[in-house]
């Protein structure tokens, strides 16, 4: 089945603001929410049809990718961050699922709290993206508290039901006519109170801490590159998941190289004599040096492809290609001898030397005449 566009699917002009974005799916995916439509695979359908939308449109490099290519850009789905209900999901359903599904009267505290996601924007060189590297990173989070295992308290038994509330995590208030139920002032909501706060967290339940995570960066990365590890966010609180913990990447610029996907591109000058007898020349490759054979009668800007010597890509074995530019330098500075020696040449050209010149100059007088 052809893919849908992602800005009809949301139902939004391709204009649209990320708040509009926001606005878009929160509302179809109110509407075809698993667990508003239970057993209802088109509906699931619909669901993930319009989560995958917002993932791309939401994520600004994404998006422009997408503007420019359609569903073909690269990178939209790799597998290795791959589609997710991680960044934006959390903030945009947290308030909201929890009230139509989370909720119901059982809002009490032992229903713990998803860890927060966290993004970490990481610079890379040129060939670390080109052939993928491993990197040890300091991640400062939020994690369970070790003396009391996120309890909180100093012992089990220091956790009581809350008085206030009697455990339901609510209070009822008068509000002229009516009795509103709101979140127990004395509990905040958890439906429990601690006598003796645990002395690490005081209570809290979790700790800053600095963790060593290591990450492996896939060859064929490029910068917007966003790598998941999953579960390596914020823990969560009162026995809730942990987050997410997102790498972004930003790739280094090459003195020689410039990259478009998965091709490299480079200039090579060479003198107009090289040109013309043909040569051999050196080139640069990601791997070292390599040799180019300039045929004779070589002209300025002509590109040569070697294959296989490019980036390798996320989902394919074969890598991409460098293009190499022969840009021809005039030759400068010139000597008496050697200005002897062009004039020369220039005398004992003919009029297949220079077809292009010829034929150009050709063209005025008549234009002129
Ligand atoms: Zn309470
Ligand atoms: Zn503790």
């Amino acid at each position: 089945m052809a893919k849908r566009d992602y800005y009809e699917v949301l139902g939004v002009d391709r204009s649209a603001s990320s708040e509009e974005l926001k606005k878009a799916y929160r509302k179809v995916a109110m509407k075809y929410h698993p667990d508003r439509n239970p057993g209802d695979e088109e509906a699931e359908e619909k669901f993930k049809e319009a989560s995958e939308a917002f993932e791309v449109l939401s994520d600004q490099g994404k998006r422009q990718r997408y503007d420019q290519f359609g569903h073909s850009a690269e990178g939209l789905g790799d597998g290795f961050s791959g589609f997710s209900q991680g960044a934006g999901f959390g903030d945009i359903f947290g308030d909201i699922f929890g009230e139509f599904f989370g909720g119901g009267g059982d809002r009490r505290g032992q229903r713990g709290e998803r860890g927060s996601d966290l993004q970490y924007n990481l610079e890379i060189k040129f060939e670390d993206a080109a052939f993928g590297t491993s990197r040890e990173l300091d991640i400062p989070r939020m994690e369970t508290c070790n003396t009391c295992g996120g309890l909180g308290a100093r012992s089990q038994s220091d956790i009581e039901t809350c008085n206030n509330c009697g455990g339901t995590g609510q209070q009822r208030i008068q509000q002229g006519f009516f009795s509103v139920a709101t979140t127990c002032a004395a509990c905040s909501g958890r439906g429990q109170t601690i006598r003796n706060v645990c002395n690490t967290c005081h209570g809290r339940t979790r700790v800053k801490k600095t963790r060593k995570i290591r990450v492996n960066i896939p060859a064929g990365v490029d910068t917007g590159s966003r790598i998941k590890l999953s579960g390596e966010g914020e823990h969560g609180s009162n026995g809730g998941p942990n987050g997410d913990l997102y790498i972004v990447l930003r790739v280094e610029d090459h003195p020689v190289f410039e990259r478009e996907g998965a091709d490299l591109f480079c200039e090579v000058p060479i003198s107009f004599t090289q040109a013309a007898l043909g040569s051999e020349i050196e080139v640069p490759t990601l791997e070292g040096k390599a040799r180019l054979k300039i045929p004779a009668g070589t002209q300025s800007h002509k590109i040569f492809r070697l294959r296989n010597k490019g980036v390798s890509q996320i989902r394919r074995p074969e890598r991409g290609d460098l293009h190499v530019r022969a840009v021809i330098e005039t030759p400068t500075n010139l000597t008496s001898k050697q200005k002897e020696l062009l004039a020369e040449f220039e005398e004992c050209c003919h009029e297949t030397s220079h077809p292009l010149r010829d034929k150009f100059f050709d063209s005025i007088k008549n234009l002129f005449s």
